[in-house]
């Protein structure tokens, strides 16, 4: 058998990420490979910079997108910032939380783990006391926007309480980031990852980080080498960084750079506020239909994220065979609940470019014909 080009079909995504890419960041990504070290190009990594630290509201120069997925954003905070021994306190309410904890442990921390409920935002008070009671502890990890359940957590009130405790802050804004309100600078969060593939209506491989001043200063102050060569950002900076002669890190993804550049002049074209108030827009519309049909979302009205929208499977209704009915007839994809929740919740992303109008009338169109 001869194997031929592959042409994928053309889906509307509206699960868990990615989302649908906008045609100007795919047409982005079309234009000619050129060196990564050409003057062009980095000319063009200072703008990607620039742009970045608009979207997470940041002055920090440490502000770039690594060169692999979301997962590598993470990857990149705690290996630099924590060091064998270190005891640092996550806060797992999904299975992105659960993820940080395994990287603590394979950085050699001790996680500290403050267990919230699936489905619910991150208790405050639990996190307060948590660290009362483990004064050595110099790191909280959180995910502000929870994926696997559609919960937001407060990141101002927790940076708040970590600084208290004189904590650094490691935030997971991977499905955050142009989706709902971030202000890294004014909450003083410290290390913050992202991904392309969500609200930045990007193809997936990147991830955003942005590190400031307190948290680069733990990791210069650090007696043990960053264990991963590829994400030690004292080398990975040596490619990056503005002030010193661009140095041969690895080949960056060209091409998906253009893209990420294009997706950031997109945001800042449509302004990074108007695009959390268009997500928590057509959240509101997608959540009002949903009702009109019976159905109800999960997560407590005041803990929910705009861009993710866990619903409840009706009884007797056998959640798979839904989905699989509306990918192979709508060309529609929906997300499904994963660990606590799985077989329990469809998972509806309003991320990027899939938060638009169009999609929601067809999600609910389908949705209505299909549950009929
Ligand atoms: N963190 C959160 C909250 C996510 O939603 C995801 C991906 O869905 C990740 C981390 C990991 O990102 P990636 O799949 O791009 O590696």
């Amino acid at each position: 058998m001869t194997i031929r080009s592959f042409n994928p079909p053309v889906r509307t995504l509206m699960g868990p990420g990615p989302a649908d890419v906008h045609p100007r960041v795919l047409a982005a990504l079309a234009r000619p490979t050129i060196g990564h070290l050409d003057p062009a190009f980095v000319g063009m990594m200072d703008e990607v910079k620039d742009l970045l630290r608009t979207a997470f509201r940041t002055r920090n120069a440490l502000t770039m997108p690594v060169s692999a997925p979301g997962s590598a954003g993470m990857e990149t905070c705690f290996v630099n910032l924590v060091e064998p021994g270190d005891e640092v306190v996550v806060c797992i309410n999904g299975v992105f939380g659960g993820r940080m904890k395994e990287n603590v442990e394979r950085a050699g921390g001790v996680p500290i783990v403050v267990q919230g409920a699936w489905g619910r935002a991150v208790d405050p008070d639990q996190v307060a006391d948590t660290l009362k009671r483990h004064p050595n502890a110099r790191l909280l990890a959180f995910v502000q926007a929870e994926t696997s359940t559609g919960a937001q957590s407060d990141a101002r009130t927790l940076a708040e309480i970590a600084r208290r405790h004189d904590c650094l802050t490691i935030v997971d804004a991977v499905t955050a980031l142009g989706g709902s309100p971030l202000e890294v600078d004014a909450w003083g969060l410290d290390a913050v990852y992202s991904g392309s593939q969500k609200c930045l209506s990007c193809v997936p491989g990147l991830a955003p980080v942005t590190f400031n001043e307190r948290a680069l200063e733990k990791v210069r102050a650090r007696k043990t080498k960053v264990q991963s060569w590829f994400l030690d950002l004292n080398l990975v900076m040596g490619y990056w960084s503005g002030e010193q002669k661009r140095s041969y890190h690895h080949t960056a993804p060209v091409n998906a750079l253009y893209a990420l550049h294009e997706s950031l002049v997109m945001l800042t074209e449509e302004g990074v506020e108007a695009a959390w108030k268009r997500h928590a827009h057509h959240h509101l519309a997608l959540r009002a239909g949903l009702e009109t049909l019976g159905l109800e979302l999960i997560v407590p009205e005041s803990e929910r994220l705009p861009q993710l929208n866990s619903v409840a499977v009706p009884a007797g209704i056998d959640e798979a065979a839904l989905r699989a009915r509306l990918l192979s007839r709508y060309n529609l994809e929906l997300g499904a609940g994963l660990g606590d929740l799985a077989g329990k919740v469809w998972r509806i992303g309003l991320m990027g470019y899939s938060s638009r109008p169009a999609n929601i009338l067809l999600c609910l169109g389908a949705m209505a014909s299909e549950l009929d």
